[in-house]
């Protein structure tokens, strides 16, 4: 009998919680202010939305996915990525007859059998957004935009955008032959994972981590080289829109995306703060032939996708503070001594960066008659700080309906005292 948790699985609590909520917060609230519209899709979906959609020869279809049959012999599939189930819905729900480019978003678990190391889960959650029915360079750009700002709301500042263009399908086929030409005589020095993307997933080999690999690359032809100059002209009118807002990328030749339906614009959001091959916090591109594919009408479309746990963890790591966002809780601080002043208002001044309401008692009396006060003012908390914890660099924090109380070292515990304040 097994009763840990399944290999690349993580329960989630405590202070994770608020993180979570913070970042689904945040971006709700900015996917919003763009016009994006929340769209809930089923957790499992029949395989061929993925095998169609994403590629039969990508790593997550040939290697990655939970795939099962039910008790009336269908394939099923866990959901391993956002997209082509948004677009299946979007057929299958008519959005077509409504304004275009659809704005959607959504939020939810994903599902991928990888090896699991830091920043890599077999169960983890995504939330991105698809703007489905527009071929024009604005809608690439709005997309660009709207991921730069959520990392720069949520308190990144140590990034990296990277965008390219893949081309369409029609100079891609040209680039794919001219680059399996070059790499035919070489491919001895491929790792053995990229001589299984050869011929059938090429363009992936330029996204392979492995040194050798890089190393082959290096002198390979360029799909900048082959684009065509329609896509040329489009890719040019994304950067040129983006160098207006002032949003900083870098152009990266060698950037290739794990799945197949990307055309044209692709881009990704990596943090400097780390040196790992799980450095990218989200990413994404146009898909111009996916709605088609499935059935739909010939609708272009753009979308991307960022990792929540990917991005909580290194929130965590870089002391990211959130920010309180729900109904902020009112907490009372009851100095007994006015020798304890500077410390106080070192604390209050904590609480109040995370938006809490606070206030102070101005006259010193006794606790019982200021906690009467505090209730009788509507506060949640009472802070207590009287010599003792002045003197240990402690808070004492009292719930004012239950009286269940808690006392904290204050440096190393904001984690703990958050989490009191939010759920005791
Ligand atoms: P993708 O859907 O592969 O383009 O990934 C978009 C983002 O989802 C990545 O940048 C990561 O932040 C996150 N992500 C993808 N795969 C995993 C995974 N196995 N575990 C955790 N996060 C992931």
């Amino acid at each position: 009998m097994n009763f840990n948790s399944p290999r690349g699985t993580a329960d989630v609590l405590g202070p994770d919680i608020l993180y979570r909520d913070y970042i689904i917060d945040t971006a709700k609230k900015l996917f919003q202010l763009y016009s994006y519209k929340e769209i809930i899709t089923p957790i499992f979906e029949h395989t061929e939305v993925f095998t169609r959609g994403i590629g039969q020869y990508s790593d997550i279809v040939s290697k990655e996915m939970y795939t099962f049959q039910d008790k009336k012999g269908r394939s099923i599939t866990l959901r391993p990525e956002g997209t082509a189930p948004v677009v299946r819905a979007f057929i299958e729900n008519k959005l077509y007859a409504q304004n275009l480019p659809a704005k959607l978003f959504y939020i939810g678990h994903m599902f991928r059998y990888e090896r699991p190391q830091k920043g890599r889960m077999r169960e983890f959650s995504q939330l991105g957004i698809e703007a489905i029915g527009s071929n024009d360079a604005v809608t690439d750009v709005e997309a660009i935009w709207l991921l730069n700002q959520l990392f720069l709301d949520l308190g990144f500042k140590n990034l990296r955008l990277l965008v390219n263009s893949i081309g369409c399908l029609e100079c891609r086929k040209e680039f794919l032959k001219i680059l399996e030409d070059y790499l035919e005589k070489i491919k001895n020095g491929l790792c053995s994972d990229c001589n299984e993307r050869f011929g059938k997933n090429t363009l992936r080999i330029y996204d392979c981590k492995v040194e050798g690999c890089k190393e082959i690359l290096k002198d390979a032809p360029k799909i900048e080289e082959y684009v065509c100059q329609t896509c040329k002209v489009h890719f040019a009118r994304v950067t040129g829109i983006l160098d207006r807002l002032d949003i900083k990328y870098e152009i990266a030749q060698s950037l290739v995306r794990g799945f197949d339906y990307y055309t044209r614009t692709i881009f990704e959001i990596i943090s400097k703060d780390i040196d790992s091959a799980q450095n990218a916090l989200g990413g994404g591109g146009r898909y111009d032939n996916l709605v088609k594919q499935f059935g739909g009408p010939d609708l272009p479309s753009v979308g991307f996708a960022i990792g929540i746990e990917r991005t909580y963890m290194l929130m965590k790591e870089l002391n990211i503070d959130i920010k309180c966002i729900k109904s902020p809780k009112k907490i009372y601080f009851i100095r007994l001594d006015d020798k304890h002043d500077a410390y106080l208002f070192h604390i209050l001044k904590f609480f109040r960066n995370k938006n809490y309401i606070c206030d102070f008692n101005i006259n010193i009396k006794n606790m019982s008659t200021e906690i009467k006060k505090a209730k009788s003012s509507g506060f949640d908390f009472a802070v207590i700080i009287g010599d003792q914890e002045a003197e240990d660099n402690t808070i004492t924090i009292k719930n004012i309906e239950t009286f269940h109380q808690d006392v904290f070292r204050f440096a190393e515990e904001a984690d703990k005292i958050i989490e009191f304040v939010e759920y005791k």
